[in-house]
């Protein structure tokens, strides 16, 4: 069985459209990771099991409420790893 957390992709979705906005923050594969992980780890996670699911967790994963709170984790996790990079 092909078990995924769907979040991981979205966040990395959104995290793409937000580093423009932040010129002087460090994203490279270090950092990404770290940024991805924090809000991860606020976020419930959304595990799809099949293609099909993936599809469906799609489709009902956007609304509004979990887009707003995923860039919120996210924003909040680009600042902290802004703040004190690990390298
Ligand atoms: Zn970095």
């Amino acid at each position: 069985m092909f078990l995924k957390n769907y979040m991981e992709d979205y966040v990395l979705e959104k995290l793409d459209e937000l580093i423009p906005k932040y010129p002087g923050c460090c994203f490279c594969d270090k950092c990404k990771q770290d940024i991805v992980n924090l809000a991860l780890n606020h976020l419930p996670p959304k595990y799809v099991s099949t293609d099909k699911g993936e599809l469906f967790a799609r489709v009902e994963f956007f609304n509004q409420q979990c887009e707003v709170e995923t860039i919120k984790q996210l924003v909040t996790a680009i600042e902290m790893v802004g703040a004190h990079p690990r390298h």
